[in-house]
């Protein structure tokens, strides 16, 4: 902790000190924007209360020196891989400067950088050259499993290793953008040859994305220790899913048009020095297995978990109608992740694999202990058996034309000050056949 953290601080721009922003002094987390429907470049930006401060007007005016000025000159480019590869200690540095210049006291040469965030439209905050969904939630996993494989509901594998599959990149949206129900395969109960359709039982899923900053050679694995200084930082992620058509083809391959269709992730990446008040210890349960050498370390288990708060919420056109905002479906908590960020980029290059910067890693639905945490409606419905009902009486088995499912995450406790992740939302388009 530095003082960054300090949760006395307070800034000349009053809405950041607003009780319950997101955005205050001590987050300071990265997008790529622009003015909406201005034309012009995007760039990346630090949110600050109601405002982004624009890095390429930093940049341009010559404002800060030092590495803060390099990593600014860095994101001054439409998207964040130059600022991601630049590592730990530019981060840090840039972060330490607009600190310093957006507190209360301090000469307000940042005003002229300044950009309504209601005036801002978002891009992706990265070129994404890879993508993998990990699977690092226990609850989740066994849910999911008792309904797939009520014999078997975790597989032997599962607590040895952070199970993930290769996703893709091409079809990661920024929030806001609309999804196209998919068409796909399915297998109708008791069928023996499979139809063609719009899937009947679109989901979405509760995950962390897990941006990446400098990567690792080909060949070179990295180390437990060294893991986080390859993480730029975390963002909201849903991972639309279909689950008729996964039921169908997910073996022996895993996910493929059940998942790839889209993904949708929030405008603002949280840095992990950001999060560095809302760390807690890494911890197995004694019963357990006990993870390999390679996942494991004293560092590790002193601060490898994040209390990172989560909820979906649910707004039907019916409920958009009546003027009524989106409605909680769950909370859950990214501390009960079976696996952590660390974990995961261990495992994910223990076989050279090379992660670059602006990767893209999931953390797999974030669901919690109690069946109410749950992070999607699979779990949520016990596979559509037992729909939601809703406060104005409408049914959910699964996702309908017109919903608009939004996540939202943020930190909270006693002695820190509060810092949010914003939002990611979509709204479901009717299918096209071809
Ligand atoms: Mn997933």
């Amino acid at each position: 902790m530095n003082e960054t953290h300090d949760p006395a601080l307070a800034s000349w721009l009053d809405s950041a000190n607003a009780p319950g922003c997101d955005f205050p002094l001590q987050n300071l987390p990265f997008a790529v924007f622009r003015r909406g429907g201005s034309g012009e470049n995007w760039r990346g930006g630090v949110a600050i209360g109601d405002a982004v401060v624009d890095l390429a007007r930093v940049h341009a005016l010559g404002l800060l020196d030092g590495p803060a000025a390099e990593a600014a000159a860095a994101a001054s480019q439409p998207t964040l891989n130059a600022l991601m590869a630049l590592g730990p200690r530019h981060w840090s540095a840039l972060r330490l400067a607009l600190s310093r210049a957006l507190r209360r006291g301090a000469a307000q040469s940042l005003r002229p950088c300044l950009v309504l965030q209601g005036q801002a439209e978002y891009a992706l905050p990265a070129r994404i050259g890879d993508y993998t969904d990990f699977y690092a939630s226990v609850h989740h996993a066994t849910r999911v499993g008792r309904l797939l494989r009520p014999d078997q509901p975790l597989l032997p594998n599962y607590k040895w290793l952070p199970i993930a599959y290769h996703g893709r990149s091409s079809s990661i949206c920024i929030s806001g953008q609309p999804v196209r129900r998919p068409v796909g395969q399915r297998l109708p109960p008791g069928a023996q040859v499979p139809v063609l359709s719009a899937t009947a039982r679109l989901d979405y899923e509760l995950e962390v994305g897990i941006f990446i900053g400098p990567g690792n050679a080909l060949g070179e694995p990295v180390h437990i220790d060294a893991a986080e200084d390859h993480v730029f930082g975390l963002c909201l992620l849903n991972d639309w899913s279909a689950r008729e058509i996964q039921g169908w083809e997910y073996q022996p391959l895993g996910p493929f048009l059940a998942k790839n269709f889209a993904t949708s992730i929030s405008p603002w990446i949280v840095t992990l020095e950001a999060l560095e008040p809302y760390r807690l210890p890494w911890t197995r349960e004694a019963a357990d297995p006990q993870p390999l050498a390679y996942l494991d370390s004293p560092g590790h288990r002193a601060r490898g978990a994040f209390d990172l708060q989560l909820e979906a919420l649910l707004q039907t056109p019916a409920m958009r109608g009546a003027g009524r905002p989106a409605q909680r479906l769950s909370r859950s908590n990214f501390r009960h992740s079976y696996w952590s960020v660390a974990q995961m980029v261990a495992h994910h290059t223990v076989n050279g694999c090379n992660l670059q910067p602006g990767d893209l890693l999931g953390s797999g639905t974030q669901s919690g202990p109690e069946e109410s945490e749950s992070g999607s409606l699979l779990e949520l419905t016990e596979g559509g058996r037992k729909p939601l009902v809703l406060a104005d009486g409408e049914q959910r088995g699964f996702l309908e034309d017109g919903d608009t499912l939004v996540l939202r995450g943020w930190c909270a406790r006693e002695g820190a000050a509060r810092i949010g992740f914003g939002e990611v939302s979509g709204t479901v388009l009717p299918a096209r056949m071809p």
